[in-house]
């Protein structure tokens, strides 16, 4: 876009970041009469931090009594069944399990009964006989546990790709690859403008929400006071043959920095452990590493001693936004009228994002915005397809009226042609996209077998040459254009 001028346009409210507190912020406006856009670095919505967190529903009773994150925590927590309902994703409620390894931490996990107790969480203490018969693969020496049965999981990615979709229906937009370089406020009008690659976008209110940059953003307002300082956190995913070795997510009793090691039933059906709790430097170092793999183990050992790591399937990293201040900051700009920081959103932010964004038409009303409902707002998004979860019959009828239905293209997953092609309708652009909303290759091959044969349907669907197909943007191309001529004059096959 260099030397050219670059196109103007405006909205009431600009919404900078498309994770799961973005997405669930566009959602709840769109129940008001709003012009609302959402701007999104990526090529798609939730693959910042959103995609990589161990996907549980908090319980609300971790959570430091007077911190915003015990103020939306356990509402965010209460919020989750109706909310997976109306936008047809998945919701598992499994349970939590804080166990304790010794007496003394037993002393621990009686205060936590206590604090949650007095917010209204629903806690149970087990004694060591009751847990284990609830959980027999746990370590036998455990003293006993709280549990916490309206904690549970969901997949965060597919929540905040419905909750986009659902917003559009609604009427608001959004815009991927849409990085934001620039911003000011402009005192005499009291407008504030985001410049992209393509565009200058000129906004009445922003919504920071920008997670590990938000900081960045905030200080391109002029904002600077307070900072991100990232917190990596390490997982390993087991493949589908250790699903059922514990049903509830099993906590230990917390450190300073984070909630310690877990072993998480994902809403996948996977079995994961992690994550680590590493203070860094780098907000996009997304390395694993052997240290941070034995320190995972031995803490997921210590709760269930069974697990094999042989079974390893996947591992990945995510950075948690945390601020300065140890706590989510939710707050207007002190200096700049109209701009709300959803800053410092770190872990239990998946959790409390949809309490988080309840709040915002309030917060923005507060800035002056005239907040009017709609009357024709509609909750329900139609949920997709998820062909191996459906009886035979449903199977034989699907495919009698989309054959495409009938070929499975992730043989680890059984996920179909018909599912992945619809995963590309609803927004996915690239093959993690495809991986992410459709769960094609991330079964236990990792995409060695279909990722060829998904690369040609992203191909034919979006209209793109191969050679511009990619695993998550530019830069990540999967055919080199040899291996196309190749392909083209038959000497490769896929
Ligand atoms: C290892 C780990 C485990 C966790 N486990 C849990 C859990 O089990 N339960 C729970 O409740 N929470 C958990 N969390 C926390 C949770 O993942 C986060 O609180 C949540 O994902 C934050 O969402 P967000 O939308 O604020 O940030 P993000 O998902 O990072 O979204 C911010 C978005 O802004 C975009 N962006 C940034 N800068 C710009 C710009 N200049 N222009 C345009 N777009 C921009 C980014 O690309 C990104 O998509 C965990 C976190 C980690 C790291």
């Amino acid at each position: 876009m260099e030397g050219r001028e670059k196109n103007m346009i405006s909205a009431q409210v600009v919404i900078v970041g498309g994770g799961i507190m973005g997405t669930a912020v566009a959602r709840e406006l769109s129940r008001y009469k709003l012009d609302v856009l959402l701007l999104e670095k990526e090529p798609e919505v939730g693959w910042g931090t959103t995609k990589a967190n161990s996907g549980i529903v908090h319980g609300g009773f971790h959570e430091e009594e007077g911190t915003l994150k015990a103020k939306y925590c356990f509402p965010g927590n209460q919020m989750y069944p109706k909310l997976c309902e109306e936008l047809d994703v998945c919701f598992v409620q499994n349970g939590i399990l804080m166990v304790a390894r010794t007496p003394e931490e037993m002393e621990t996990v009686r205060l936590y009964y206590e604090r949650g107790k007095k917010r209204g969480v629903r806690l149970e203490l087990l004694s060591r006989e009751e847990l284990l018969q609830q959980e027999p693969n746990l370590n036998p020496e455990i003293a006993g546990a709280l549990y916490a049965p309206e904690g549970g999981a969901v997949m965060p990615f597919e929540l905040a790709a419905a909750l986009m979709e659902n917003a559009v229906q609604n009427g608001a937009k959004y815009k991927v690859d849409a990085e934001v370089t620039k911003a000011w406020y402009d005192e005499g009008s009291g407008k504030k403008y985001l410049e992209t690659r393509e565009e200058i976008i000129c906004a009445d209110y922003v919504v920071n929400a920008a997670g590990l940059f938000s900081d960045t953003l905030a200080r391109m307002f002029g904002d600077d006071y307070f900072r991100i300082c990232p917190r990596k956190g390490e997982e390993y995913i087991f493949d589908l043959s250790v699903k059922d070795v514990v049903k509830s997510t099993i906590f230990p009793v917390p450190g300073q920095l984070s909630k310690g090691i877990l072993v998480i039933p994902t809403a996948a059906g996977n079995l994961m452990m992690g994550p680590t709790g590493d203070n860094i430097d780098d907000k996009e170092d997304l390395g694993t590493s052997q240290d941070g793999f034995d320190r995972v183990l031995e803490g997921a050992r210590s709760l269930v001693p069974s697990l094999d790591p042989r079974k390893i399937i996947a591992q990945f990293a995510g950075v948690r936004a945390a601020s300065d201040r140890g706590d989510f900051i939710v707050e207007l700009s002190p200096h700049v009228p109209g701009l709300l920081h959803l800053s410092g959103i770190e872990s239990p932010g998946l959790t409390a994002a949809p309490a988080i964004a309840a709040d915002v038409p309030r917060l923005l009303a507060e800035a002056g915005l005239a907040i009017e409902p709609k009357e024709n707002f509609q909750p329900r998004r139609e949920g997709v397809v998820r062909f191996n979860t459906l009886s035979r019959t449903e199977q034989d009828e699907l495919i009698r009226r989309d054959p495409s239905f009938g070929r499975i293209i992730c043989r680890c997953e059984s996920i179909t042609e018909g599912e992945i092609v619809d995963a590309v309708r609803r927004g996915a652009r690239t093959l993690d996209g495809i991986k992410f909303r459709a769960r094609a290759g991330a079964g236990r091959c990792q995409g060695g077998f279909c990722q060829p044969l998904i690369a040609q349907i992203l191909s034919r669907e979006l209209g793109l040459p191969i050679t511009e197909v990619t695993k998550a943007g530019p830069g990540s191309e999967v055919v080199t254009s040899k291996a196309k001529e190749l392909y083209d004059q038959e000497v490769l096959e896929v």
